[in-house]
Order: structure tokens, then C-alpha cells, then sequence
């Protein structure tokens, strides 16, 4: 199992008793995938077999393209000692626990992910590792770390000692003002990053009072996106609170993370805007969940984790029923890696049909990371990643969370037993 080295050039057949159609959001019965190279070459009616191809026998499985989480946070897996972490880690410890999540991650089917902030651009050498071969785990499109502004829901420093923690700048992620805006965008081009993440408004997890109160100016989230798209980076923002989001999507982001206070008119904003909506409940839920456990979080981080999670599940409902363009995400990180599937069963409570919510991880993720050509669906010319689970999706979402075949870039990394 898991080695990327394998099977790397074989022309493979995979028999698939039943296919996702994620453009189109149906199952297909009996298809043939052609991989050559790692590529989808052709999908055919019937079980077919050309010469010289190995074929995978996936005839009592349904499969679907490899699933797309959009926000993930590989570096982390949080718990009650992530607070102390800050000052007993190092960023090879970091990196040692993403070795650990990025394959998780991948076995649970989740052959693409982006990475919302990272610290010391952990996930940017996980990436390029994976690509290497020198790790097992999914395709990574990381922001490395996370925009914010002094004492906003991504300064590192935030509750902890001056002295120990000094004052952070644009490198570190910190920024005030246009002009270290731009430098913090141009430090993360510099760094290798992928695409730009920032926190528009506080979160539940950070050390501070408020949850939801905006944290960048208009001009700077706008300096940002400007200096963002002359990289051609798209932007994904962090946001509970209205006027911090509404901020950001006026200057033009791709993606709105949470969105937990977005009312009618955000919505229609975002609609206008064509702004894409990543709502990361499993985060929620477990925050919620943990916050009735004494000592899990410090006490100003409780009060707000106790709420979030109705409200999300109630703003997913909201804006899924109003026409809001989503993509699925997670946070995972602040919930266990590996359990990304249980957002899809959450998705399905909120009013979403399964059929919708597979498309959310697959050809909408794709559109979102800008990499339709290449992901997204089982198509000819596109990466074969393919994951296989036992009954019908569409019928019961929770299968996705038993994904029993992975297959990235027409490697195998898990098999039925
Ligand atoms: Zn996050």
C-alpha cells in the first residue's frame, strides 16, 4: 500500500459498477475508465479492456471522482494542549504531525485539499513533498500562513507573554496599513504559496473577546485582493461577523470560510459578486461538542465555541436555500483528520441534496481552485483520481465516509481488502 512510485506509467482499466457524473450529478451504471499516465483517457459504456491494460475490478462499487476538502488545516489537529504547542513545538514537529494528517487524509478519499494556514510554511514543504513522492497524501493548495492584523483571529501572538512572543509583522502574517498588506501578499509569492487566506473578522478559537468584529479596514482587504490577483492567487476569508465579510466581498475574494452571521443581504452580495460559500460545520459541531468539557478550552474561547454550532447549520441552510454558490469544507484540524467525510451528512440535514453536496467536494471545489481542466470530475484529459465506496451515495451519504478505494494521479494508495 502507498507507495507513489508504483504503477506509475500503466495503462489501467477500472471497472466501475456505478460512476459519478459530477457535472451533470448522477451515478452511471457500468462505465470504463482509461487511465494512461495517470490521466483519464476515455470513459466507455461497459466493462471493456484494451491491450495491455491492468484492470481494477470496481464492479460491485460505486465510484466517484476523489473528493476536495477546501479547508483543512494539515499542520494542526487541535485539543486542549494547542495553546501550550505554540511554545514547546517546533517546525519539525509540525511537519512530522502533517506527514501524519496528510495521509489520513488521503485514505479517507480526499485526493485534494487546500490548507487555510499553516505556521512556518509547514504545509508548503508538506506539498512539495507529496509531489516529490516522498510523502503519501492528497493534492495540497495551501495559503501558508494566514493573514491577519494585530490582535485579529490569526496573529500568533494573541494571549500570550510580549516578551516570549515579540511583535509579529507581514512575514509572520501580521499586518497594518496598504502597504504591509501588500508585502504580506508578496512575501507568501515569494514563500510558494498557492493562494491567500485571511481572517476579515475574529474567530471562536483565538484568545480574544470577540468572535465576529471586523479586523481589516476596507482599504487593506483591498490592497490585498489587488496584490493577490497580480499573482494570480485567489483569496479564501475567514468570517463570522457581517461587516467584516460584507468588507471582503466587496473587495472581490473568491471564498467566504464559515460566514456565520451572513444575513439576506450578504447573501445577495455574494450572489452579485459570484463569491463562493465554504461553511466548514463539522467544525461547529465539534467546537460546540467540546465546549461542554471542562478545562478543553480557556474560558473566553468557550463562551463563543458554545454557540457556533446551530448558527453555522442554521446559515448553511439559509444560504444553500437563497442560491449561494458552495464549496465543501471542513476546517478540519479543529476536528479529527480523516473525518472530513461527516460534513456531507451535515450538508444532507441542511436541505442539500446528496447528489449537490458530492458536486460541492468535486466540480465545485475545481471551479473554485481554478483547476476544472485538470480535477473535478472523471473526464478525459483530467488527473485520475478515484475513490470507491460500497452501496449508492445518493441514496446513503454516509457511505462516502467508508471510502474503501483511493486511487491519486492513477496510483493505487488503498484497495478493498
Ligand atoms: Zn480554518
Amino acid at each position: 500500500m502507498a507507495l507513489a512510485s508504483i504503477a506509475q506509467a500503466e495503462n489501467i482499466a477500472v471497472h466501475a459498477g456505478w460512476l459519478f457524473d459530477s457535472e451533470n450529478g448522477r451515478l452511471l451504471e457500468k462505465r470504463t475508465v482509461h487511465i494512461v499516465d495517470g490521466r483519464v483517457e476515455a470513459v466507455e459504456r461497459g466493462f471493456t479492456q484494451r491491450q495491455g491494460e491492468r484492470v481494477i475490478d470496481l464492479s460491485g462499487f460505486s465510484v466517484l471522482p476523489g473528493l476536495m476538502d477546501m479547508h483543512t488545516h494539515l499542520s494542526y489537529e487541535f485539543g486542549p494542549r494547542t495553546y501550550s504547542e505554540a511554545f514547546t513545538w517546533n517546525p519539525a514537529d509540525y511537519t512530522l504531525r502533517a506527514v501524519n494528517t496528510a495521509e489520513r487524509t488521503l485514505m479517507a478519499g480526499f485526493t485534494t485539499v487546500r490548507d487555510l494556514g499553516d505556521s512556518d510554511n509547514v504545509t508548503i514543504s508538506l506539498r512539495n513533498a507529496i509531489k516529490r513522492g516522498d510523502v503519501v497524501g492528497p493534492r495540497v493548495f495551501t495559503a501558508g500562513k494566514s493573514i491577519a492584523t494585530t490582535g485579529g483571529h490569526a496573529d500568533p501572538s494573541n494571549g500570550y507573554r510580549q516578551d516570549l512572543m515579540g511583535s509579529p509583522g507581514p512575514a509572520e502574517g501580521v499586518v497594518n496599513g496598504v502597504a504591509s498588506a501588500r508585502q504580506a501578499v508578496r512575501q507568501r509569492y515569494k514563500d510558494g504559496a498557492d493562494l491567500i487566506k485571511i481572517t476579515a473578522t475574529g474567530g471562536v478559537l483565538s484568545v480574544a473577546k470577540s468572535g465576529q468584529n471586523p479586523q481589516f479596514m476596507q482599504d487593506e482587504v483591498e490592497a490585498i485582493v489587488a496584490t493577490a490577483k497580480d499573482y494570480g492567487f485567489t483569496v479564501a476569508v475567514h468570517a463570522h461577523g457581517k461587516e467584516g465579510m460584507e468588507r471582503a466581498i466587496r473587495a472581490g475574494v473568491d471564498s467566504v470560510e464559515h460566514g456565520t452571521y451572513m444575513d439576506d443581504e450578504t447573501m445577495e452580495m455574494m450572489i452579485d459578486h459570484g463569491t463562493w460559500y465554504v461553511p466548514t460545520m463539522l467544525a461547529g459541531d465539534w467546537v460546540t461538542q467540546k465546549s461542554a468539557v471542562d478545562g478543553f478550552f480557556p474560558d473566553m474561547v468557550r463562551t463563543k465555541a458554545a454557540k457556533i454550532g446551530p448558527l453555522i447549520r442554521d446559515t448553511f441552510n439559509r444560504a444553500h436555500k437563497k442560491g449561494v454558490k458552495i464549496a465543501f469544507g471542513t476546517d478540519t484540524g479543529v476536528s479529527r483528520h480523516g473525518e472530513n467525510a461527516k460534513e456531507f451528512a451535515l450538508m444532507v440535514e441542511g436541505g442539500m441534496s446528496p447528489a449537490d453536496a458530492i458536486r460541492s467536494a468535486t466540480w465545485n471545489a475545481a471551479q473554485l481552485l481554478n483547476a476544472q481542466d485538470e480535477l473535478g470530475s472523471i473526464a478525459p484529459g483530467k488527473h485520475a483520481d478515484l475513490v470507491g465506496v460500497i452501496g449508492n451515495p445518493l441514496e446513503d451519504i454516509t457511505t462516502l465516509e467508508r471510502v474503501r478505494f483511493v486511487m491519486k494521479g492513477g496510483t493505487v494508495y488503498k484497495q478493498p481488502e
